[in-house]
C-alpha cells in the first residue's frame, strides 16, 4: 500500500471544526477545544465548522445537541457552517451522510485496503477472552482476510451480516505529525484490522472522520488527546483513500487540581450550569483560554479581541493543565467589577427577576436596582449571589427576626440592653432631617458613643433587624435605600419584642 498524500493542509485556507457527539452535557473540555479552535479560525480569517458526530446512535442522548449548541453560543462561539445554518458541505450531521461512508468503504474494498468480516459477535468475544487469558493485547486476528473477495461479496449480497475492516499492513511503521508533539511513529503490528463500517451500515468514527474532514476541506484537526491512539489509523485511511492528511493538534486533557481526572468535585460543570450559576461568558472564555495556553508568564486577563490577535495553536502546552475553580471565580468577580455599571445593573435585574419570590412584581424597577448596584458590585463573584444579597430590598415587610438571631455576640443574654440601645438609636434617627447614608452613619456613631457601646456591635444589631440577615451590603447605604419609615418600624418592633422578653 503506498501513501498518496496529494496536497499539504498548510497551503490551504484555514478550515477547522468542532465535532461533538451528541451525548451528555457540554463539558468544559469540549468547550475549551471549541474555543481554541474558534480563536485560531478567527485569527487566521478561516472558517469554523460545527459537525455532529452521531454515528454511534446508541450513545446519542435526547437534547444533547441543543445543549451543545446553546453552550457554544453562550460562550460567543459562532460557526460559519453547521447543522442549523447549513453551508456548502451540508448536511453537517453524520447520520445524514451515510452514502458517502458506504462509497468510501466500497472503494477501500475495491482497492484491497479493506475486507468484509463475517465473524460472529460470539467468536469475537471468545477471541477477546482467549487474548486476555494469554495476556496478549486485544485485537482482531485477521481470520476473514483470507476469504476470497468475490465470495465475500456474494455472501454479503445474500444478506449475511458482516462488518468491513481496514486491512492494516502487518509490517512496517506509520508516522504522523502532531503539531504539539512532532512526529509520532507506531509499529503497524500494534494496530489491528479495525472496523470501518458496522453491520448496520453506519460507519465507525474512524471512517466518518477520514471521509468528512477531507470532504469538508478541514485543514487542522483539533481534538482532545484521547484521540491520539486513533490517529495512526486515521492517517492510514487518509492515505488509502488518497486524501490529504490534515494537520493534527491533540490537546492535553484538563486535569483536576489534584492531578487526577477532572470531575464535578473540582467545580467542573457543564457550561450550561456555569451560565445558570451566574458566571459571565467572557470570564469563562478567558479562563478556559488560559487553561493550558499562555502568552507569557504573567498575563491572565484577555479580551476576546486580544486572544484573537495572540492565540496560536502551536503555543498550547503539551502538559495537561489543572482546572482551578477558585481562579475562575476570582476572574468572574473581576469581570463583574469591570463591567460598565448600567450593564451590570441590567444583569442584576434580569437575575433577580428569575430568582426573587413570585410575589415580587415584575418587571423590577431598573432605577431601584441601579440604586443598590454600586453597593454590591465589589462583593459579588457570581450573579447567583445577587438575589441572596439583595432580596430583602424587595420585601415590603421584613419580619422581626427571632431574639436569638438579634442577640448575637455582644448582646447575648442582654435583651434589655439591646432594647435600650435600639430606643436610643431610634430617638437619634427620628431627630434627623432627611434619610441619607452619611448623616445616618454620623448619628448612629454618636448613639454608640453616648450609650457606650462599640459602634460595630450597635451596627450589627441594626443590620440584622433592618434586613433580616447578618451579611448585607454596607449598612448606611442599605438603610437609605430601605427608607426611613420601614427602618424605624422594624427597629421599633424589635425593641418591643425584646422588652417583652425582659
Ligand atoms: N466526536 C468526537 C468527540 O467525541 C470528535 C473527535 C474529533 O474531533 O475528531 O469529541
Amino acid at each position: 500500500m503506498t501513501a498518496r498524500v496529494t496536497e499539504s493542509a498548510s497551503d490551504r485556507p484555514v478550515r477547522v471544526r468542532i465535532a461533538p457527539s451528541p451525548t451528555g452535557e457540554p463539558h468544559v473540555g469540549m468547550a475549551r477545544t471549541a474555543l481554541w479552535t474558534w480563536l485560531y479560525a478567527r485569527r487566521m480569517g478561516g472558517q469554523f465548522i460545527l459537525r455532529v458526530e452521531d454515528t454511534d446512535q446508541s450513545r446519542s442522548t435526547e437534547g444533547a445537541l441543543e445543549h451543545q449548541m446553546e453552550a457554544l453560543r453562550w460562550l460567543g462561539l459562532d460557526w460559519d457552517e453547521g447543522p442549523d445554518i447549513g453551508g456548502p458541505h451540508a448536511p453537517y450531521v453524520q447520520s445524514q451522510r451515510l452514502p458517502g461512508y458506504q462509497s468510501a468503504a466500497a472503494r477501500l474494498l475495491e482497492s484491497g485496503d479493506a475486507y468484509r468480516c463475517f465473524c460472529s459477535p460470539e467468536r469475537l468475544s471468545a477471541l477477546r477472552k482467549a487474548q486476555q487469558k494469554a495476556k496478549r493485547p486485544p485485537g482482531y486476528d485477521g481470520t476473514c482476510r483470507n476469504i476470497d473477495p468475490a465470495k465475500a461479496d456474494s455472501r454479503a449480497d445474500g444478506g449475511e451480516s458482516h462488518v468491513v475492516r481496514f486491512h492494516v499492513p502487518d509490517e512496517g511503521t506509520t508516522t504522523f505529525n502532531d503539531l504539539l508533539r512532532g512526529d509520532i511513529t507506531v509499529n503497524n503490528g500494534t494496530l489491528d484490522d479495525f472496523v470501518i463500517l458496522k453491520s448496520d451500515g453506519f460507519p465507525t468514527y474512524h471512517l466518518a472522520h477520514a471521509v468528512d474532514d477531507p470532504a469538508m476541506g478541514i485543514t487542522h484537526v483539533t481534538r482532545g488527546d484521547e484521540w491520539l491512539p486513533s490517529a495512526p489509523r486515521h492517517v492510514l485511511l487518509f492515505d488509502a483513500l488518497g486524501e490529504p492528511r490534515p494537520i493534527y493538534v491533540h490537546f492535553p486533557v484538563i486535569l483536576g487540581p489534584d492531578g487526577g481526572k477532572l470531575s464535578k468535585r473540582h467545580g467542573a460543570k457543564s457550561v450550561i450550569e456555569y451560565a445558570n450559576e451566574g458566571y459571565l461568558p467572557d470570564a469563562l472564555f478567558n479562563f478556559l483560554a488560559i487553561t493550558g495556553w499562555a502568552l507569557d508568564d504573567h498575563t491572565e486577563i484577555f479580551t476576546r479581541e486580544r486572544l484573537i490577535e495572540v492565540f496560536d495553536l502551536a503555543d498550547v502546552s503539551v502538559n495537561p493543565a489543572g482546572f482551578d475553580g477558585q481562579k475562575l471565580e476570582w476572574m468572574n468577580g473581576l469581570y463583574l467589577r469591570e463591567m460598565p455599571e448600567a450593564e451590570l445593573s441590567e444583569l442584576f435585574a434580569q437575575r433577580l427577576e428569575r430568582e426573587l419570590p413570585a410575589d415580587v412584581p415584575r418587571p423590577l424597577d431598573r432605577m431601584f436596582v441601579e440604586s443598590f448596584t454600586p453597593l454590591i458590585r465589589e462583593r459579588v463573584k457570581l450573579l447567583s449571589e445577587v438575589a441572596d444579597m439583595t432580596g430583602f430590598f424587595f420585601q415590603p415587610e421584613v419580619p422581626t427576626p427571632p431574639a436569638e438571631e438579634i442577640l448575637t455576640k455582644k448582646w447575648r443574654d442582654r435583651a434589655e440592653d439591646a432594647a435600650d440601645a435600639l430606643a436610643a438609636a431610634v430617638a437619634d434617627l427620628e431627630a434627623l432631617d432627611g434619610w441619607v447614608a452619611a448623616p445616618l452613619e454620623a448619628a448612629l456613631r454618636a448613639t454608640a458613643e453616648r450609650i457606650e457601646a462599640r459602634p460595630g456591635d450597635l451596627f450589627m444589631l441594626l443590620r440584622v433587624i433592618v434586613t433580616g440577615r447578618s451579611v448585607t451590603p454596607p449598612l448606611f447605604e442599605t438603610m437609605e435605600i430601605v427608607g426611613e419609615e420601614p427602618c424605624l418600624d422594624r427597629l421599633r418592633a424589635a425593641e418591643a419584642m425584646l422588652r417583652d422578653l425582659g
